[in-house]
């Protein structure tokens, strides 16, 4: 009895692992298909200057409008993309569009684009950022990109040195999700990044929680002695803004502002934060 049981068990999970096999199978064709038939959309989220109050650039974020599913998040996606090798191409498409968008915009503010840690093993990303910003036009100054602490994982001095060839050409390097990683310090001491972000985990219980306080406060006193801008992810709230602008740090990113928005709506973005009128007056 007991082992027909486990027998039966046994063939239960391989059943298991059989349809989760194929669930992979098919979100793997999907995401091919998906790819060769541009069904990628990039959307666009206001990063804001905490002392002007107004919008310095905008972060691009990929979104997949799946045809039957609905609109499916970079999160999910991302993880498998890499794994097949598709986010090479995809990461490519990501840093031509962003440039070719910003070149279009009213106002010469930035464009952030993230990079997979993947894209580093290519070896030829260098290439494809001089690309993208030569076919664009785009003033390499207002490339940022971000990378996280991931990249330092594996290949530490190889990706150290395309970091540093991709800020000869003018662009700037973010740190972004600061504080999720590991050993973050030390990166700091190694590359001289543009900007650290912090992560939405530690803005999200500022005001409830001392511990997630104290670290933002020492993030920001720290880029604010090694002359790196702080931005602040996931600012939901104006108790969150003040909290922060008390602590000095310098850029918020957040539903309080806007989410991402379709690339349509830049503009009109722009308009609703005064950055249009004041530059025009
Ligand atoms: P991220 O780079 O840290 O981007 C910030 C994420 O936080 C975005 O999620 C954004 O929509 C979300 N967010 C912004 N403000 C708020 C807020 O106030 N509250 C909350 N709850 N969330 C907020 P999204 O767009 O789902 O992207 C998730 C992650 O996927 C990104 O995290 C990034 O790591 C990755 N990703 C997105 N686009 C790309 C891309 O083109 N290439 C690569 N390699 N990764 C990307
Ligand atoms: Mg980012
Ligand atoms: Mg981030
Ligand atoms: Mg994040």
């Amino acid at each position: 009895r007991a082992k027909e049981d486990g027998r039966g068990t046994h063939r239960f999970f391989e059943r298991e692992m059989d349809q989760q096999v194929q669930r992979r199978r098919e979100m793997e064709l999907d995401l091919r298909r998906a790819f060769a038939s541009s069904e990628f959309e990039l959307y666009y989220q206001p990063l804001v200057e905490i002392a002007s109050d107004k919008i310095s650039g905008f972060e691009a974020l990929l979104r997949w409008p799946h045809p039957g599913k609905g609109m499916i998040s970079p999160a999910e996606f991302i993880p498998l993309a890499e794994e097949m090798g598709l986010i090479g191409p995809l990461g490519e498409w990501v840093l031509r569009e962003a440039c070719k968008e910003a070149v279009k915009w009213p106002l010469e503010i930035k464009v952030a684009v993230n990079l997979s840690p993947v894209q580093f093993r290519s070896r030829n990303l260098v290439q494809v950022v001089i690309s993208a910003l030569a076919n664009s036009g785009l003033a390499p100054k207002r490339l940022e990109l971000e990378i996280t602490e991931s990249v330092f994982l594996a290949e530490t001095e190889a990706n150290l040195a395309i970091l540093h060839q991709l800020r000869e050409l003018g662009v700037s390097i973010s740190l972004d999700d600061f504080g999720t990683g590991y050993s973050s310090l030390s990166y700091l001491r190694s590359f001289p990044f543009d900007k650290i972000k912090i992560d939405r985990s530690f803005v999200k219980d500022l005001a409830k929680r001392s511990d997630c306080g104290a670290i933002v406060r020492a993030i920001s006193g720290l880029g604010r002695s090694l002359n790196i801008t702080t931005t602040a992810e996931g600012v939901e709230t104006t108790e969150q803004l003040d909290w922060l602008r008390a602590e000095g740090c310098n850029e918020v990113q957040g539903f309080l502002f806007s989410g991402a928005r379709p690339a349509a709506e830049v503009e009109q973005l722009l308009f609703r934060f005064g950055a249009m009128a004041s530059r025009a007056a």
